[in-house]
């Protein structure tokens, strides 16, 4: 039965997209069976992985919305291993149209139960919000790994964060779990990047991977080449982190 993540944090441009598809395309390259669920209306994830829009026929939106069969979502990406049920600007208007719905929580947990046995891992790419698109996919997850940026601030919003893991744990997804906390964009110039991994290692404990997501350029350049960075420069700092990341991850799971 596969493992299902979700990548979450509600503060936008904290690499969590990066972390999905990265991860993602690590584990694929593993010898993992992979699906790559975006669930953020940018479809940055979608488009980061290779997806173009013109091939998109169905959506999450009308996975979670409309209940269409997620079979009917998923689409094969350029990678072996990866599959991808991809969003596009159609999803923005689904959290208004969800609060009307009957077990509006539970329509991303319901469809994936249809495929969950087909891969070894389903990573959700999160939205920038505690809505209700986030709700659906911690309900659907086993886990939840948290990308912080090791910025100032870094651990402001995250005692919120906690509260709706909390809530989710308790109204409907009692077996729940934190993944892991990794730092993302480590800027090893300044001693501030350190001190902040410091503060939330005393804030997470042993849930921060050893593993630390450094700034890397080539990271933020190869989305736009529709490519994960360990096919886009494999020699990079960013894919050598991410593949360590990804064998956290594995060991984790074993
Ligand atoms: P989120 O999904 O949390 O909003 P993203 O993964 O989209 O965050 O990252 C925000 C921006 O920062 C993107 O342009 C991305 O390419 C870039 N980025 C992410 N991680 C790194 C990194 N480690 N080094 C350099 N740029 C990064
Ligand atoms: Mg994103």
């Amino acid at each position: 039965m596969g493992t299902v993540i979700a990548i979450a944090n509600q503060k936008g441009g904290v690499g969590k997209t990066t972390t999905s598809v990265n991860l993602g395309a690590c584990l694929a390259d593993f010898g993992k069976k992979v699906l790559l669920v975006d669930t953020d209306a940018q479809g940055n994830a979608t488009s980061g992985i290779g997806i173009r829009k013109s091939a998109i026929q169905n959506d999450v939106y009308d996975v979670i919305v409309n209940e269409l069969p997620i079979r009917q979502a998923i689409m094969k990406s350029e990678k072996e291993n990866l599959d991808v049920v991809p969003a596009t600007i159609q999803l923005a208007g689904a959290e208004i149209e969800l609060t009307a719905q009957m077990a509006r929580e539970k329509k991303l947990y319901a469809a994936l139960q249809e495929v969950k046995a087909e891969y070894d891992f389903i990573i959700i790419d999160c939205p920038p919000s505690l809505g209700l698109l986030t709700i659906n996919a911690f309900t659907a997850s086993d886990s939840i790994l948290i990308p912080v940026q090791s910025e100032y601030y870094a651990l402001e919003g995250l005692s919120q964060l906690m509260n709706t893991i909390h809530l989710v744990q308790k109204h409907f997804n009692p077996n729940l779990q934190i993944e892991g906390v990794l730092m993302t964009m480590l800027d090893a110039r300044t001693n501030l990047g350190q001190q902040v991994v410091a503060e939330v290692k005393k804030f997470f404990k042993d849930k921060v991977y050893t593993t630390v997501i450094p700034r890397n350029v080539r990271l933020s350049e190869a989305p736009s080449h529709g490519l994960s960075i360990i096919d886009y420069d494999p020699k990079s700092r960013g894919a050598q982190e991410y593949q360590s990341l990804t064998k956290e991850v594995l060991r984790a799971h074993e």
